[in-house]
């Protein structure tokens, strides 16, 4: 039962399922003391007029409690026989329970009660803990109270020697902790608040020290000891298209970028590393450049996106810039003709063809690569774990991963979720790029933004129209989108406006081919779900307009303004909601007409929403702990992080007598992933 409902396997876990709160029952007050200010109160007493009243619904059983200074009345609703079973009148209690006033006297319903014996020490001499639990647990006699006393009773038997120490001496007392056995007892059963308090400082530190430790101990050892493809030169492909077919200058942090790349692809040591940037930063030339590394070194590279519509994106704007320079990339998706599909195969087994961009089908156990340099993973999310670790297993010497995002992770969550990964981050946006200005309208002036819209339009723009789509499966969502099709049709009726439409059902097909309508500027409008929310590229849209922008989340908003303002146009976003806004809605709103800053507004979100929410975090326990919070705790982390780097590089192979205990306890709890798989 225990293991079903509350996941509690072990005693660990018993000792690990911490109490949400505590009750103070180390004071007991005088009846006379009770005000109706009074909250909760613990009184001792003789029970006096005990007796069942009322009828039917109505039965119930009324007593007072007398101490010295006064009576207080109980009320039992429920119950009745095992009441009256238990207590008996004349008797001295304990009486512990919430006050409440009726007719202008307190009383307390369902009161908890305690024989006393004569001469016992009134009050607990500890804060009594109080647990979570389930309905089907309490049924069996588990409730919150009941697990406190199985774990009061495996504290009881457990000694010291029982929960060893597993941080260095040292780091406890420049640290000023209480150690790992005095933690648990008191994180249960403290004495006083500040006890307390002492126990959850040492474990929350030790929660996030510990994931420090893991995350930095899997990139310390991929450094020391992984076997790496080495990529030793920059080659006649890659220079030829640095020095005389970019269209466009690297920014100082492209160029950046891409030396970290080659410096870590050079070593002969697995390359894994994140790369974050911002919508419309140009990671795109940082993959192609990376790749054409991997061809100028004799390997074959592959980029892998997550969408048909993105991958098919990709490959149009890569290979129109690699057939300049004679070399060759194909596409490999689900809709892939047979044919075509079995001759790309072939080249690719073969090693005549290089450079391969594909959505999940790349992975596919049937494709396999001569000698797979590189994997680029764009828009990594939605990739799972799994589906990287096949990727792995493709060529002999592990290939080099480059993890391509465009959700900025606020640093402490990247560190924590991504700290086993090297990390870049592209901070600069091209330049000549002017803000998106960003409006909130209601939908009562959409007139005026049609109007707008309009005019950009007949500047020669393009515009966007993005409804939301709660539910993949949701009618009601396609019925408004559909609306709103026929809404937008009649403001701008053909053959003078042509508009796309995309969604989520469409065939892929046609979803093509209204994309590239729109990409090839055959239609002004594209209206659409947040299918386009990743990565699609058209510089020459310059609005984007969202529906029912309220229902969005912080950081889709922000993916859906990405898309706009990649050219030299003035962009604009407008977020169209309804007249009543819900707080966090209005609050979301206000961030993103106040900043365009990617990494500002993931931290805001992560603020508003929690780490488990956030996009682009992994969906494994590296986030979860269970006392420490990754947005109030910051302060602890940037300790627990420092501290573990220390640590490591002063003792790498945790071989020192100090850290043997940690090392054990690492190797121990492996934890829900399998660290050591992960891509
Ligand atoms: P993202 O980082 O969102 O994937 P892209 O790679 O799609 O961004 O680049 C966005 C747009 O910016 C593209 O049109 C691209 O050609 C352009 N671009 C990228 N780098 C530069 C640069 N250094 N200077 C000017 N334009 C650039
Ligand atoms: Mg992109």
């Amino acid at each position: 039962m225990l293991k079903k409902e509350l996941n509690i396997f072990t005693f660990a876990d018993l000792l690990e399922h911490y109490p949400y709160r505590h009750i103070d029952r180390t004071k007991v007050n005088l009846i006379s003391e009770i005000t109706p200010q009074s909250e909760f109160v613990q009184v001792a007493g003789v029970l006096v007029n005990f007796e069942v009243i009322g009828q039917k619904a109505g039965r119930r059983i009324v007593a007072e409690l007398k101490d010295k200074t006064g009576f207080i009345e109980l009320t039992w609703f429920q119950g009745l026989g095992w009441v009256q079973k238990l207590l008996e009148a004349g008797q001295s209690y304990l009486v512990y329970g919430r006050v409440t006033y009726y007719n202008g006297k307190p009383q307390i319903v369902h009161p908890e009660l305690e024989l006393l014996v004569p001469d016992q020490q009134l009050g607990k001499n500890y804060l009594e803990p109080i647990y979570s639990t389930t309905e089907k647990l309490k049924a069996r006699g588990l409730g919150g109270r009941q697990i406190g006393k199985l774990t009061q009773l495996l504290l009881t038997m457990l000694r010291e020697k029982d929960i060893e120490e597993i941080l260095p001496v040292s780091l406890l007392k420049q640290l000023n902790l209480v150690n790992r056995f005095n933690a648990f007892k008191q994180i249960h059963f403290p004495q006083t608040i500040a006890e307390h308090e002492q126990a959850v400082k040492r474990l929350k530190f030790e929660e996030l020290f510990v994931a420090q430790m893991r995350m930095n101990l899997i990139r310390s050892q991929r450094h020391r000891f992984s076997k790496g493809v080495i990529f030793e030169k920059v080659g006649e492909y890659f220079n030829e298209l640095y020095k005389n077919h970019l269209p466009f200058q690297l920014t100082g942090a492209q160029k950046r970028v891409i030396k970290e790349i080659r410096a870590d692809t050079a070593k002969g040591k697995q390359m894994n590393r994140l790369l974050q940037g911002d919508v419309g930063s140009g990671k795109t030339i940082v993959a192609v450049l990376t790749m054409l590394l991997a061809v100028d070194n004799g390997y074959q590279a592959c980029l892998m996106a997550p969408t048909e519509i993105l991958a098919q994106q990709h490959y149009q704007t890569i290979s129109g810039q690699l057939d300049k320079i004679g070399v060759t990339v194909k596409l490999l998706t689900g809709s892939t003709k047979t044919a075509e599909r079995k001759r790309t195969l072939q080249e690719l087994s073969e090693g005549v063809l290089k450079i391969l961009i594909g959505t999940h089908a790349v992975i596919e156990d049937v494709v396999q690569f001569k000698n797979l340099g590189i994997v680029i993973i764009d828009e990594q999310h939605r990739f799972g774990v799994a589906q990287r670790a096949r990727l792995w297993q493709k060529a002999e010497v592990p290939p080099h991963i480059l993890v391509m995002t465009a959700t900025p992770i606020p640093r402490t969550l990247a560190m924590t979720a991504y700290g086993d990964l090297d990390y870049s981050v592209i901070d600069e946006l091209p330049p000549g790029r002017q803000p998106i200005t960003t409006v909130h309208r209601y939908e009562s002036h959409r007139s005026k933004v049609m109007d707008f819209i309009r005019a950009e339009i007949d500047k020669g723009r393009q515009v966007y129209i993005i409804f939301p789509l709660i539910e993949e499966s949701s009618k009601l969502d396609y019925e408004n989108l559909m609306k709103g099709y026929e809404n937008v049709k009649a403001w701008f009726p053909e053959p003078r406006y042509w508009i796309s439409m995309v969604h989520g059902k469409q065939p892929t097909d046609q979803k093509e081919l209204n994309m590239r309508r729109f990409v090839e500027h055959d239609t002004q409008i594209m209206v659409s779900t947040t299918v386009i929310e990743v990565g699609v590229n058209v510089p020459n849209a310059s609005v984007m307009v969202i529906e029912s922008a309220e229902k969005f989340g912080l950081s889709q908003l922000h993916q859906l303004r990405g898309r706009v303002g990649r050219g030299s146009e003035k962009s604009y976003c407008i977020l169209l909601t309804g007249s009543k806004l819900g707080n966090d809605a209005r609050e979301r709103i206000r961030i993103m007409t106040s900043t365009n800053n990617g990494f500002e507004i993931a931290e805001k979100d992560l603020e508003l929403r929690g780490p488990g929410e956030i996009d682009g975090t992994r969906q494994s326990g590296a986030l979860n702990f269970r006392l420490a919070s990754i947005v109030q705790d910051r302060a602890v982390f940037e300790v627990a992080k420092n501290k573990a780097l220390e640590l490591l590089e002063n003792d790498p192979d945790l071989v020192s007598a100090e850290n043997l205990q940690l090392k054990k306890f690492l190797h121990y709890r492996k934890g829900p992933v399998q660290w050591s798989k992960i891509s």
